[in-house]
């Protein structure tokens, strides 16, 4: 049988993808773009590069430097080409040689949205729907932790108590969802990997402030995987970008993030690596019936 994933033979987090793979992939975000029927989100696809500026300001330099994959390139003279060359091929480190690009690796799919928004909200707000190829340089090299992975995301802008009430409903969506796909989740309080000894207390507040949940499946009889983040981001983004209600106030946001290719594994986990031999009800809600 063809693989489901492929290594990288020289990376580690980095996956090609068999058909099986792919196809569960596809199924996937068509049904995640269902899950809200009565919602009209308004679609937009970035490439897997954002600005740097874009995550400058969120801070994700402050918050994330860890994490962050940064787009580097040669813009020297011929004599500094030399130079380069003379280090690629003496296998020494060559990124001196480089120049920091005005482009980072997208980090989270909702992020490249935030710059279009800048300005006054309509009255009930915006729901956006993003997807995007993301980037995070994990150290690790379970195939559930990639570097490069895709993240479906909704998210929405307003004023605070119906985003609030709207990511708190995204927790009971989701939890029906996974379920309607056989994978018993469970949704645990959660916080983000913030870096350094400051991270902790990000972390804490974050926690305490009730901001962040994750919906857990299992990956196999022995590991569980968030397969879905739940944020409310108060006026973090609103102030970076520029948001505002029109009564003056900054807006507040919220996402709900899917992972793709974490949500294919616990698939293929829980009911086997054919996808036409999984239960009828699992195979209806992904639309492979
Ligand atoms: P986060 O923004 O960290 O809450 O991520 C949103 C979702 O993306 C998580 O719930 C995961 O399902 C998925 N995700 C995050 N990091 C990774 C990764 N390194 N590999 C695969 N999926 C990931
Ligand atoms: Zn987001």
């Amino acid at each position: 049988m063809e693989p489901l994933l492929l290594p990288d033979r020289h990376a580690s987090g980095i996956y090609g993808r068999g058909a099986v793979f792919e196809h569960v992939l596809d199924c996937l975000t068509i049904a995640i773009g269902g899950i809200d029927p009565s919602a009209a989100a308004e679609v937009v696809r970035f490439p897997p590069l954002v600005s740097r500026m874009t995550v400058e300001r969120c801070g994700y330099l402050h918050y994330f430097p860890h994490l962050l994959g940064t787009v580097h390139s040669f813009t020297g003279t011929d004599r500094e080409h030399a130079r380069l060359v003379e280090a690629v091929d003496a296998n020494q480190d060559w990124g001196a040689h480089q120049t920091l690009s005005d482009l980072v690796l997208t980090p989270a799919a909702c992020y490249a949205a935030y710059p279009h928004l800048s300005g006054t909200l309509p009255a009930d707000g915006r729901l956006l729907d993003v997807e995007s190829w993301c980037f995070r340089q994990e150290a690790t090299r379970a195939p559930s932790r990639m570097r490069s992975f895709r993240m479906r995301e909704f998210v929405r802008l307003g004023q605070p108590e119906p985003v609030q009430a709207w990511r708190d409903t995204w927790m009971q969506r989701g939890l029906a969802f996974l379920t309607s796909l056989g994978l018993a989740p469970s949704i645990e309080p959660a916080s983000d990997p913030f870096f350094g000894v400051g991270g902790r207390l990000l972390a804490v507040s974050q926690s305490e402030q009730a901001l962040k949940f994750e919906l857990i499946v299992d990956l196999d009889a022995s590991t569980r995987v968030a397969v879905m983040s739940c944020n409310y981001h108060l006026e973090h983004f609103g102030e970076a970008f520029g948001i505002g209600l029109a009564d003056g106030r900054l807006a507040h946001t919220a996402c709900v993030g899917f992972g793709l290719e974490r949500l294919a594994l616990a698939l293929l986990g829980a009911h086997g690596a054919l996808p036409r031999q999984w239960p009828a009800g699992v195979r209806a809600v992904l639309g492979m019936a």
